[in-house]
C-alpha cells in the first residue's frame, strides 16, 4: 500500500458520537468516505456532507484498502472485524484497519494476529480529548502496530488529531489509553470532590475554577468539565458506561502485570454507583452528583 494522500478512499465504520466528527473531519481533509453505522439514521448528516452508504462492513471493506472503525468495545470491534459479514471477509491483502475504539489490548493483539494471517495489518489508535477535540480534529492519537504501516496512515489520523504519538508494536496503543484513563478517572474524582468542598466550604465554585486553573491544580478536567459539573450539565460526552468498560480493561491489566491501583480502584466506585443508579449514558462528570449526595447537597 502507498502513502494514503486526500482524494484517496477511506472506509469508516462507527459513527457514535466520537465517529461522527472525526469522519467529518476526513472529508474536510478531502478523503473520498465511504460509511456505515449499525444504526443506519446516525449517518444522515455525513452523507449530505458527500459520504457514501454501505450496507455492511464486508461491502465498504471490497473497495477500500484502509478503513477505520470508531466503536463501542472489544465484542463489537471484532464483530465488524471478523464476524460473518466483517471487513476481514471483503478486505484485499495489503489492507490496513485502523481501530480507533478504546478496547482491551489482548483482543487488539487477537485481531491484529488474526487479520495478519490475512496479510491485512491492524492499527490500533485509541484516542483522547473528547467530543470537543473530535470536533476540532484535535484528539490526542496513541498508535500501536507495525511502525511502517503506522507511517503510510499519518495523513488521514492528522484529519483527526494532532498529537500522534507511536507507541510500539500492536497494542501498546490501547495500554497507553488504558495509562490515559487512570489519569483522567482519578484526576476527575478530585476535581469533583475538590469543587463539593467549595461549595460546602460557602466559596463560589465558579470563582474557585478562575482561582486555581492557571496554577498547579489546573487541569484539562478542571477547565472542561467544572463548570459543567457546577452547572449540572450530565450530558454526554463521555459516557459513564465507557469509562466503566476502561476501568474494567484498566483492572484486567493491572492483574496481568500485578500493578495494584488503589486510587483508580476507588475512583472507579463512583462511576460504579452511576451504573447503579441506571445513569450509565450520562456524562462521566456526574460523578459530582455522587459527591454532592456523600455531602447531604442535593444533586443539581
Ligand atoms: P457511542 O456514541 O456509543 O458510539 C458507539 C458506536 O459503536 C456506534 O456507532 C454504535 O452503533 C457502534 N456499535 C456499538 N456496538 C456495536 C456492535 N455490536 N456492532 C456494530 N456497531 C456497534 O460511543 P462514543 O462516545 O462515540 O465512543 C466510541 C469509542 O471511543 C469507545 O470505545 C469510547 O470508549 C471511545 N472514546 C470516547 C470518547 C468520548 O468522549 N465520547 C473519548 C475517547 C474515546 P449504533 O449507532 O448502532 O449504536
Amino acid at each position: 500500500m502507498d502513502l494514503v494522500k486526500s482524494g484517496d478512499t477511506i472506509g469508516f465504520i462507527g459513527l457514535g458520537i466520537m465517529g461522527k466528527p472525526m469522519s467529518e473531519n476526513l472529508i474536510k481533509a478531502g478523503f473520498n468516505l465511504l460509511v456505515h453505522n449499525r444504526t443506519r439514521t446516525r449517518a444522515d448528516e455525513i452523507l449530505e456532507m458527500g459520504a457514501q452508504w454501505r450496507d455492511s462492513p464486508i461491502q465498504l471493506a471490497r473497495e477500500c484498502d484502509v478503513l477505520v472503525t470508531m466503536l463501542s468495545d472489544s465484542l463489537a470491534v471484532r464483530d465488524v472485524v471478523l464476524g460473518e459479514k466483517g471487513i476481514s471477509k471483503g478486505i484485499s491483502k495489503g489492507g490496513v484497519v485502523i481501530d480507533m475504539s478504546t478496547i482491551s489490548p489482548k483482543a487488539t493483539m487477537e485481531i491484529s494476529e488474526k487479520l495478519g494471517e490475512l496479510n491485512v495489518s491492524l492499527i490500533d489508535a485509541p484516542v483522547s480529548g473528547g467530543v470537543a477535540g473530535a470536533r476540532q480534529g484535535s484528539l490526542s492519537i496513541m498508535v500501536g502496530g507495525d511502525e511502517d504501516v503506522f507511517q503510510l496512515v499519518v495523513p488521514a489520523l492528522e484529519a483527526m488529531g494532532s498529537d500522534i504519538t507511536y507507541m510500539g508494536g500492536s497494542g501498546s496503543g490501547q495500554k497507553t489509553k488504558l495509562v490515559n484513563q487512570i489519569m483522567v478517572a482519578v484526576n476527575q474524582n478530585g476535581v469533583a470532590e475538590a469543587l463539593v468542598f467549595a461549595e460546602k466550604a460557602g466559596l463560589d465554585p465558579n470563582k474557585v475554577i478562575e482561582a486555581c486553573k492557571g496554577g498547579g491544580a489546573g487541569s484539562f478536567q478542571l477547565q472542561n468539565q467544572g463548570p459543567r459539573m457546577i452547572e449540572g450539565d450530565y450530558s454526554p460526552g463521555f459516557m459513564v458506561k465507557h469509562m466503566e468498560k476502561d476501568l474494567g480493561l484498566v483492572s484486567e491489566t493491572s492483574e496481568d502485570i500485578i500493578s495494584p491501583l488503589p486510587f483508580t480502584s476507588l475512583a472507579s466506585q463512583f462511576y460504579r454507583a452511576l451504573m447503579a443508579e441506571g445513569k450509565s449514558e450520562y456524562g462521566t462528570q456526574a460523578i459530582h452528583s455522587v459527591i454532592r449526595r456523600l455531602n447531604s447537597i442535593e444533586p443539581n
